[in-house]
């Protein structure tokens, strides 16, 4: 499905990514030492609903949360656990996302618990900072692989590397439309940048190598090699003016 929307569905999806938004902010607040993830991931439910809205994660190919919560060598796709606490110097990748109105919301950021390492905190830095590096080439007439070379510069220069086996992705009626986004790529291919285009852009970017494994559970992603990862995201529209965040906390 297209990801291009007129500028009213854009305003009509403006609702879901501001909830989408909020939530993750909660989410974010309630992050501390001895909290369990299964407790935050209600948080971000109880909002959710609140607002008259629908946790767009829940039961989305048969995930069992409202939220993916994802600890240190936990990439993406953790699942909410009453077994599942944190300790002071985790760090946690929350990613919300919201439906109302018939549109969706994604957004997601890695938080610290409590006090973190210097390689942690480094790690979450870098990966915000790619996340807006490539949001700053989601420039009309620009092309998806200008926002997936971006991202992918900025993260190697600092040592890092980005996860190849999940990449971002178009949102818009659906959680995730075309085009896929990777955070990895050559500047000026793929499809090109469009007004009225609403992509969500995410890095996730690991400490040492790109590999990736699944667990048992059919849905948590490790790093391979025990390294830490982190994970942020933003819903953006691409206007005739440049990128627009429709998932600014605040916004
Ligand atoms: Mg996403």
């Amino acid at each position: 499905m297209s990801s291009v929307k007129t500028a009213k569905e854009t305003e009509r999806m403006t609702r879901a990514c501001r909830i989408s938004a909020e939530a993750l902010r909660l989410a974010g607040e309630a992050v501390k030492p001895g909290v369990t993830t299964a407790h935050i991931d209600k948080i971000i439910y109880d909002y959710i609903v609140s607002q008259g809205a629908r946790p767009n994660f829940k039961g989305l190919y048969g995930f069992p949360g409202s939220a993916c919560i994802s600890v240190n060598d936990t990439v993406i796709h953790g699942i909410p656990s009453k077994s599942i606490v944190l300790h002071e110097g985790d760090i946690v990748s929350i990613d919300t996302g919201a439906a109302i109105e018939g549109f969706n919301g994604d957004n997601a950021a890695t938080f610290a618990c409590g006090a973190v390492s210097a390689a942690a905190q480094r790690i979450m830095d870098v990966t915000k900072e790619a996340l807006a590096r490539g949001i700053a080439a989601a420039q009309p007439g620009n092309r998806i692989g200008d926002i997936s070379h971006a991202v992918q510069t900025y993260v190697e220069e600092h040592g890092y590397s980005v996860v190849r086996s999940f990449v971002g992705h178009g949102v818009g009626k659906e959680l995730h439309e075309d085009p896929e986004v990777p955070n990895y790529g050559e500047a000026g291919h793929g499809p090109r940048l469009v007004s009225g285009m609403t992509i969500a852009i995410e890095p996730m970017v690991n400490e040492k190598s790109h590999v990736v494994k699944t667990l048992s559970d059919g849905w948590t992603v490790k790093t391979a090699d025990g390294g830490l990862s982190a994970h942020f995201e933003h819903t953006v529209v691409i206007t005739p003016n440049g990128p627009r965040i429709l998932t600014k906390q605040g916004g």
